[in-house]
C-alpha cells in the first residue's frame, strides 16, 4: 500500500447557494476513501478573477491520502460531477472546482495534471486560507505579495 501523502485541495463555488455547495463538498472530500480530512480552512468570499458572476466561496482542505494524485484528480472530478458541475467556457462560473494544490513536495506536469497548481501562489482565495491551517507552508512575502487582493473570512 502507498505511504499516506498529505495533500492541500482548493474548494470554490459561486452560482446557487455557493456556500452550501463548498460545505457539502468538504463533507464529501472526507469521505473520500483511502483518506483522512486533516484540516478544514474558514470559508472565504471574493470577487470573481478574470471572469464574471456572483462572488466565489472558497476554502482549503488537507487530506491525509494513500491515492495517487490521478486518483485523487479522478475522486475530485466525481464529486463536481455530483455537484451538479458544466463546463461551458473556461473560467465559466461553476457550481464547485475542486483543485488539487499540493501532494506532498511532488512536482507534476503533465498535460491533465500540474502539481503544484500553476496559479496558486497568485491567489488570495487560495494563499490566505492555506496559510490558515499550515501557517509553515507559506511566507509572509507569499501572504504581503496578495494583500491588494479583497477577500472576506465568512465566519461559521
Ligand atoms: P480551473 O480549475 O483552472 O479553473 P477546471 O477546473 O475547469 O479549471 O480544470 C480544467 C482541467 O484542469 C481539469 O480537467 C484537470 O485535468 C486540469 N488540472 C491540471 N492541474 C490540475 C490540478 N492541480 N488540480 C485540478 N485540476 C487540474
Ligand atoms: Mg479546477
Amino acid at each position: 500500500m502507498a505511504d499516506p501523502v498529505l495533500a492541500s485541495v482548493g474548494v470554490g463555488a459561486n452560482l446557487g447557494d455557493a456556500q452550501a455547495a463548498v460545505r457539502k463538498a468538504i463533507q464529501d472530500l472526507a469521505g473520500l476513501p483511502q483518506s483522512e480530512l486533516r484540516a478544514v480552512s474558514s470559508l472565504y468570499a471574493s470577487a470573481p478573477l478574470d471572469a464574471d458572476g456572483p462572488d466565489y466561496v472558497n476554502a482549503v482542505v488537507q487530506l491525509q491520502t494513500e491515492l495517487s494524485p490521478h486518483a485523487l484528480l479522478m475522486a475530485l472530478q466525481a464529486i463536481e460531477q455530483q455537484a451538479g458541475r458544466l463546463r461551458p467556457y473556461r473560467n465559466a462560473p461553476r457550481t464547485l472546482d475542486l483543485d488539487i494544490l499540493l501532494y506532498g513536495d511532488l512536482e507534476l506536469n503533465r498535460s491533465d495534471l500540474h502539481i503544484p497548481h500553476p496559479r496558486m501562489w497568485q491567489r488570495a482565495f487560495v494563499v490566505v486560507p492555506l496559510a490558515e491551517i499550515a501557517p509553515q507552508m507559506v511566507s509572509s512575502a507569499q501572504l504581503e505579495a496578495l494583500a491588494g487582493q479583497s477577500l472576506r473570512c465568512l465566519h461559521a
